[in-house]
């Protein structure tokens, strides 16, 4: 018996994004937060999954780019509660920097996130009814960080796929795919593009 029938995880994403619901029994949460100004395509690939948005209690960006996290304020503006990570916080301005006025982007209210750190993910997890932990993964930005599932699922967002790192370099991506696969990561859940499993790569990390 398996604690992990009970937790589906759904691919909701749009414009070349993965957006990934997980429900529990408990919860549901929502990894990547969509492009800014696109609440209306957001609600609609998630009612088109039969998820209605406001069963989505919690939110989460692997990191803070204007395609992973450009929804976030709006998104805690129906009721969605941030889950920020201490690592991230700084990257918040750096991403409103650049930000334009025609991206329609809401600014992050910084007030009423709540701000966790790595070490304590697995307990808040637990209560969403999630079992696994975040953890940093730095290398595509120092802000990025996977959630990774006792079941070998990891959402890492854009950290660079493994198969086209030089090994020989002293990169911080390889030492975050090391951490992943510590962490005993099987299956691959990127920001873009398909799931795949760690070993079709056929890569010695
Ligand atoms: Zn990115």
């Amino acid at each position: 018996m398996s604690q992990y029938t009970d937790m589906t995880v759904v691919n909701v994403g749009y414009h070349s994004t993965n957006y990934w619901v997980i429900s529990t029994s408990r919860s549901r949460l929502l990894v990547d937060l969509g492009w800014p100004g696109s609440l209306k395509k957001m609600e609609f690939n998630l009612q088109r999954m039969n998820i209605p948005i406001s069963e989505i209690k919690y939110s989460l960006a692997t990191h803070y780019h204007i395609d992973h996290a450009g929804l976030a304020q709006e998104l805690k503006d129906i009721g969605i509660q941030l889950l920020l990570l201490d690592v991230q916080v700084d990257a918040i301005s750096s991403l409103e920097k650049w930000v334009k006025p025609h991206e329609k982007y809401l600014k992050i209210n910084q007030d009423d996130n709540k701000i966790i750190n790595c070490n304590e993910s697995r307990q808040i997890l637990e209560k969403i009814g999630v079992q696994g932990e975040i953890i940093h993964t730095p290398g595509h930005s120092s802000d990025s960080i996977s959630l990774i599932l006792d079941d070998g699922k990891a959402f890492i967002g854009d950290l660079t796929n493994i198969s086209m790192i030089e090994k020989d370099k002293a990169d911080i991506t390889l030492y975050s795919w090391k951490l992943l696969q510590d962490h005993g990561v099987k299956e691959i859940y990127p920001g873009h593009g398909p799931v795949y499993l760690l070993k079709e790569l056929n890569v010695v990390i």
